[in-house]
């Protein structure tokens, strides 16, 4: 059972309990948070669709990622309370509004709040947008629930996930929850340029960090060489967070960068996913947290 007593929803496993105010390092309380539910655009072609992804942003985030472009929700836990009963009816919303799937961004640290707002199944696809860093133990209380996993494959460097994330064991943990998250969905399944099951793995390539991409191809690559689980290569890197004004995270990723990596996703034979237009690199690609639909 996910509760918020002795909190180890997450591989932090801080042990606090959120229930009675105790804060771990997420630094969220035991009641959900959301800051956005809004149709959301910029998703990948599959997920967004023509009419939206029913896009519900919750505040607060395990990894805490010094570059984080979502950070004043990530980090500064801007938010609002958001009960189960309020959830169900924000995902119902979405749904009346045309969303072709309810999409929930970082949501690991509020599942006490969110699994009950889950039953009965929605009529649309589930995703499960996460940072990847996530507990094999709490992935299978979500066993038959979520359709389709969209973690993140940040790291395969560890020291730049202990610099940028605090999470040292991030390659090791993120490669076992994202194995864990395909065994769950199985193929990814398409229909009509909609995804509606399966696992999409995403990696957002970081200026001055060519060789923690390349080890990430590699590892996705050893993986899944079948096509069967899809690969998705962001350019939109942005200097907003706290480390934005520490060199190479000042800037925006080059465009040799961004090839190098395309290169060497296409030399190992991932050809099945999306690699994002480089122009990406824009602010555009946040959106307004200001409460919209909460
Ligand atoms: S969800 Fe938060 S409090 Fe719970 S284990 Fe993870 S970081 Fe710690």
């Amino acid at each position: 059972m996910l509760t918020y007593e002795h909190c180890t929803l997450c591989p932090r496993a801080c042990g606090v309990d959120r229930s009675r105010g105790e804060l771990g390092f997420c630094r969220m309380p035991g009641t959900a948070l959301a800051a956005r539910a809004a149709l959301h655009y910029w998703e990948e072609p599959i997920v967004s669709g023509s009419f939206g992804s029913g896009t519900v942003f919750f505040s607060g985030c395990t990894l805490r990622c010094g570059f984080c472009q979502n950070y004043t929700i990530s980090l500064e836990q801007y938010g609002a309370p958001v009960d189960s009963s309020r959830l169900r009816d924000i995902f119902l919303s979405l749904i009346d509004e045309g969303a072709q799937n309810i999409n929930l961004v970082t949501p690991t640290h509020f599942l006490p709040d969110i699994l009950p707002a889950l039953t009965p199944k929605l009529p649309v696809p589930l995703l499960y947008n996460c940072g990847g860093y996530e507990s094999v133990e709490t992935l299978r209380q979500l066993e038959g629930l979520i359709d389709i996993y969209l973690p993140d494959f940040k790291y395969s460097d560890r020291q730049l996930a202990a610099q940028l994330s605090g999470a040292g064991d991030y390659p090791e943990v993120a490669a076992t929850a994202i194995l864990e998250m395909v065994r769950q969905t199985g193929p990814c399944v398409v229909q009509d340029d909609q995804l509606l099951q399966g696992t999409m793995v995403r990696h957002l390539v970081l200026p001055g960090c060519v060789d923690n991409s390349l080890g990430v191809v590699d590892w996705f690559a050893d993986h899944f060489p079948d096509g069967s689980v899809f690969f998705s290569l962001m350019a939109q890197y942005t200097p907003l967070g706290p480390v934005s004004k520490t060199p190479p995270f000042d800037r925006t990723v080059t465009e040799e960068e961004y090839a190098a990596v395309e290169s060497w996703m296409e030399l190992c034979g991932i050809d099945h996913g999306f690699v994002q237009d480089f122009a990406a690199a824009r602010r555009d690609y946040v959106p307004d947290f200001d409460l919209t639909g909460i």
